[in-house]
């Protein structure tokens, strides 16, 4: 198990009545946020705390400069250092997801992670053991889904980073000789960098640009238009 900062470590303002707790039987799987912070980089735990309080602040506070929330969205969040923070906590529904449905459905899990930053050995280890935390609870968390697989109405939350290490497999909890392997920077580089490769293949086809895909699938559009055009009686 985790150990969990206190919501006091962030000087949390007190939730007011929100979902409750989640039903564990509903609870299919958790999505892994970030915090949409531009390209700002969060280090020390007082500027961790100080953008955790003002996030919460912005979900609490009223209509029209707040969302009117019952509190921060997140369940819990982990930053570059490893520090986990307890937010909802892992019992309570979040208000993250996008919906009743899939809040029900989902936990929420924030990376405390800039546009463009990797998240650190530390950050993914830690979200692996909270994950392991929350699939201890709700035994049918298999899915560790990007927001982005699970918002009904789209968004890039968490980012081609960190989606690429969620489908790498780097926060699935394993077994426990993998479980004590740490991952290096470079290794972390090498696997979104496939990941990322691998999606651009999936997407452009073998050759890469975009303009070669495009003739391809003229080409392939072309040739199915005249399988199925009838040919004229000679
Ligand atoms: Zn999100």
């Amino acid at each position: 198990m985790v150990d969990y900062l206190p919501r006091t470590a962030w000087g949390a303002r007190v939730a007011e009545d929100g979902p409750g707790s989640l039903t564990v039987a509903r609870v299919e799987g958790v999505a892994v946020h970030w915090p949409g912070m531009g390209r700002r980089r969060l280090g020390s735990l007082s500027e961790v705390a100080s953008a955790l309080r003002g996030w919460q602040n912005y979900h609490m506070d009223p209509k029209p400069n707040g969302r009117g929330w019952s509190d921060i969205a997140y369940q819990v969040a982990v930053d570059q250092a490893g520090r986990a923070w307890t937010l909802r906590g892992l019992r309570t529904q979040s208000g993250a997801n996008g919906n009743t449905d899939v809040n029900q459905r989902f936990g929420a899990v924030l990376l405390v992670v800039g546009s463009g930053e990797h998240p650190s050995p530390a950050m993914i280890a830690t979200t692996r053991e909270v994950i392991r935390d929350f699939q201890a609870i709700y035994p049918n968390c298999d899915l560790i889904a990007p927001h982005s697989k699970v918002r009904p109405d789209g968004t890039d939350c968490p980012g081609d980073l960190v989606r690429a290490l969620i489908k790498s497999g780097a926060f699935t909890p394993g077994t426990a000789q993998e479980d004590d392997m740490q991952y290096t920077e470079t290794q972390i580089r090498a696997m979104v960098q496939a990941e990322l490769e691998e999606y651009h293949r999936r997407l452009w086809g073998e050759g890469g640009t975009a303009g070669e895909f495009m003739q391809r699938t003229d080409a392939a559009l072309v040739r199915i238009e005249e399988s199925v055009t009838p040919r004229q009686p000679s």
